[in-house]
């Protein structure tokens, strides 16, 4: 019988460290434990999905059931020449997981070391970093949809992966489980150490394996992003905006240093932490609601903020942005 605490401060599950409740709250171990709750308790509930709770802003109490699947495991289902394919339950932290394939000379998710969260939660947003993104390696997902309770598998492609999207951030939002990801991880993998200053460090280190490329990765990160154990943060806040090419020209025209990355002939990415920087928030605090002085992406928690307050904040940038370049920014966060 699976434990379901009442009245629950989420304050040490939510990485923004905000202290709200939830009516109900429990940590299911199993597929069983998971279909056993939402048999019972279906009917009364909503319902929410965490994972580690780096990528959410609670803004209020949550006045429903917060599901935390905890299904553990890492199992090689096959083993060919090229690949390895690994199946990893849903609670499996993320980072120990690219912990485990790196002590395993496989590679594919070394650049995607030190994020935070869980391997469930990894297709969600297809998280991404120093050049790789987790579709690159994601084979299949598993999930059990919240109203029929039946068992669905998709391929990669029917994943319908993008920048930091995929199916279960749009069609199925709110309205799966999912239990377990199948990863394709590689025996010969070639580095990737294009992005930024990852290639100076690894030389710096002196070597180039997958346990460099992880360490260099650690180590950058921690330079540059705040600890949630430290000062609560969910990471980059904005997505980084892609415009159409035309406007990203014309804005270049007046802003000569403007990093611009060309995603296709008529699209173009644009730093989001650029576009805040210039308008001044970098480092600047309103209240217990900050702005990181190293990296303006990131919205920081600089005591006991509330939800509202950080997402006054977020506001507050998305105007300025939006009134002196004309660009929308939009949240990675999940806004709750
Ligand atoms: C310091 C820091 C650095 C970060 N760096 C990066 C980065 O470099 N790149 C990047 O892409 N992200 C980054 N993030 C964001 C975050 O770590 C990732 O998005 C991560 O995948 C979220 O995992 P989680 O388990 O914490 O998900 P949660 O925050 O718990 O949940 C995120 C969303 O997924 C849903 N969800 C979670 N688990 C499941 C499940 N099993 N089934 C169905 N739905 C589920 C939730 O309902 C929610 O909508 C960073 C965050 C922090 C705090």
């Amino acid at each position: 019988m699976v434990l379901i605490r009442r009245d629950l401060s989420l304050k040490r599950f939510n990485t923004f460290g905000i202290d709200v409740k939830a009516s109900y709250f429990a940590r299911a171990e199993s597929i069983e434990e998971i279909v056993e709750l939402l048999e019972d308790h279906r009917h009364y509930f909503p319902f929410y999905v965490i994972g580690g709770g780096s990528n959410i802003l609670f803004t209020k109490n949550f006045g429903g059931l917060i599901l935390q699947p905890a299904i553990k495991g890492i199992n090689i289902i096959d083993n060919g020449p090229e690949h390895c394919i690994v199946e990893t339950g849903a609670g499996e932290n993320w980072d120990d997981f690219v912990r485990w394939a790196v002590e395993n000379n496989l590679g594919g998710i070394e650049n995607l070391s030190f994020i935070p969260g869980s391997t469930g939660s990894s297709p969600i947003q297809n998280i991404g970093a120093y050049g790789v993104e987790v579709k690159d390696v994601i084979e299949r997902v598993n999930y059990l949809d919240l109203e029929t309770l039946q068992f669905f598998s998709l391929s990669n492609s029917e994943c319908d992966f993008g920048y930091r999207s995929s199916i279960f951030k749009n069609k199925l939002k709110n309205r799966v489980i999912i239990t377990s990801v199948v990863f394709k991880l590689l025996h010969h993998p070639v580095l990737n150490t294009a992005y930024g200053n990852l290639q100076e460090e690894i030389n710096r280190m002196g070597r180039a394996d997958l346990c460099t490329v992880r360490n260099a990765v650690i180590s950058i990160r921690k330079l540059k992003l705040p600890d949630p154990e430290l000062t609560g943060n969910a990471g980059s806040f904005f997505k980084n905006p892609v415009i159409d090419a035309g406007s990203a020209r014309e804005l270049k025209e007046r802003y000569h240093n403007m990093p611009v990355f060309p995603v296709s002939d008529d699209r173009t990415k644009i730093p989001a932490g650029w576009l805040i920087e210039q308008c001044g928030w970098k480092g600047k605090r309103f209240g217990n609601a900050g702005v990181h002085d190293k990296q303006a992406l990131v919205l920081i928690n600089c005591g006991n903020a509330s939800g509202i307050e950080i997402m006054d904040l977020a506001l507050k940038i998305k105007d300025s942005v939006f009134s002196q370049f004309g660009i929308k920014l939009e949240t990675e966060v999940n806004i709750l």
